[in-house]
């Protein structure tokens, strides 16, 4: 069966199930979000942080009568050393177990900032304090020159998120093509392990919400893998998760391919030369279709993650 999240077909433009916030590596607050969103003329909105909560009440403020807000949550998950976002939708924010299980996870960012932070003042370089960059459950540094002059721009320090990759344990904050100037990039060691794929769908549903897994095409991005590897390890994850009770999958996403309308069937439709590739996406597109949910999402960030817009896929 087909529907999207609130029983509307995934290809209704007007639904956008997958935003981020300043609360973790978005760049605006969540109010700002809203109102893009409504002047976009978007139906419902679900923000999906990664791996924290919007307070409930500030949510249900946003809640008019011209447009539906509520929350999900991104979590980041590993399967067979494959990084997979897992979506949460519906759940109770109040559920102490699964609030418990994603603390690890937010408190590691935390400590890779402070240390990158620290490192940049050992060689002199002037950040904002890491209470200046503070963002509700989640803190960072960001990659724009503002902040090495030491602004109080809150709203330009909220991403460094995005540039603290776990497995690499590798900052890009220095790096020049987000921040203009040559800075050292800067690089902290983690051996942090992201929770596992599995667990994470126990998690979500455990308190009471749907599992979707987030963007499949986001495998292919800056993959050392071929193609063929990549699809394999798609459709083993696939057949694992729908054996396990996934609910569903973010079909339409800005990180699928274009050509495809960013629609992750119609890239499954398409043919290639390759018989293994032809066959995992055979599996892949007959367990997609038999799983009770198919989502879209932006995975709107704001103008910090310039890709990733909401007004993009609206004429999608
Ligand atoms: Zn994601
Ligand atoms: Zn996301």
């Amino acid at each position: 069966m087909i529907y999207q999240i609130d029983n509307k077909t995934y290809k209704d433009n007007k639904v956008d199930c997958h935003l981020h916030t300043s609360l973790t590596d978005g760049c605006q607050p969540i109010e700002e979000v809203v109102e893009q969103a409504k002047k976009n003329r978007l139906k419902k909105v679900i923000i999906t942080d990664h791996n924290s909560f919007h307070d409930p009440e500030r949510i249900k403020k946003l809640n008019k009568k011209d447009i539906i807000v509520e929350q999900g949550v991104e979590i980041w998950t590993s399967f067979r050393d494959e990084n997979f976002h897992l979506l949460g939708y519906g759940l109770d924010v109040y559920d102490k177990k699964l609030k418990n299980a994603l603390q690890p996870a937010i408190e590691e960012k935390n400590r890779i900032a402070k240390e990158v932070l620290r490192k940049y003042e050992v060689l002199g370089i002037k950040m904002p304090s890491f209470e200046e960059i503070r963002v509700g459950s989640y803190r960072g540094i960001n990659h724009y020159e503002k902040a090495y002059v030491g602004t109080k721009d809150i709203a330009m320090a909220r991403h460094i998120v995005h540039g603290i990759d776990f497995e690499e344990a590798v900052c890009e904050c220095g790096d020049k093509k987000y921040t203009g100037v040559d800075t050292p990039i800067i690089k902290v060691r983690s051996d942090f392990r992201h929770m596992g794929t599995l667990d994470a769908i126990k998690l979500v549903q455990g308190a009471g919400g749907k599992a979707v897994i987030a963007h499949p095409g986001f495998i292919f991005y800056n993959s050392e893998n071929s193609e063929e590897e990549n699809w394999g390890s798609l459709a083993e994850m696939f057949d694992v998760c729908n054996d396990n009770g996934l609910d569903g999958v973010e079909v339409v996403s800005l990180w699928h391919k274009k050509e495809f309308s960013y629609d992750f069937f119609e890239e499954l439709k398409a043919k290639t030369s390759n018989k293994k590739i032809e066959r995992h996406k055979k599996l892949i597109y007959d367990i997609l279709t038999g799983l009770q949910l198919l989502t879209r999402g932006s995975d709107h960030h704001g103008i910090c993650k310039e890709d990733f817009q909401m007004d993009k896929l609206l004429d999608y």
